[in-house]
């Protein structure tokens, strides 16, 4: 598979998962690892981060990115959610999306962050 082919049909397996999955956003880490790290290639991370900034681009799925501070510096991760689920920002999705909450679930994913 080319490196192209191999990103869209990264895309359509991530947008099916979360529109299979409308109602709450996932973070990218989730995502890779119920979709990215299943399939084939190398850095697939990052791969799985650019696919969904193409869906985001393309307004096939709804996108946040979020940054918190703590001791050693700066966290961040980014959220992503179905169309279908109706909303247009994360905090719509309800208070464990919101700050605080919000801010320990992206301190909890730092150590594995892209
Ligand atoms: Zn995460």
């Amino acid at each position: 598979m080319d490196a192209q082919s191999s990103m869209s049909s990264l895309m359509e397996k991530l947008q099916s998962y979360v529109d299979a999955h409308p109602t709450r956003p996932w973070c990218v880490h989730e995502l890779w690892d119920a979709v990215g790290s299943k399939h084939p290639g190398e850095d697939m991370l990052v791969e799985t981060q650019r696919s969904l900034n193409h869906l985001a681009r393309g307004g096939r799925i709804g996108a946040s990115g979020m940054m918190v501070e703590r001791g050693e510096g700066v966290c961040d991760d980014w959220f992503y959610w179905s169309t279908k689920s109706g909303k247009k920002y994360l905090d719509e999705f309800g208070s464990k999306w919101q700050f605080p909450a919000l801010s320990e679930l992206i301190k909890s994913h730092c150590q594995h962050r892209v």
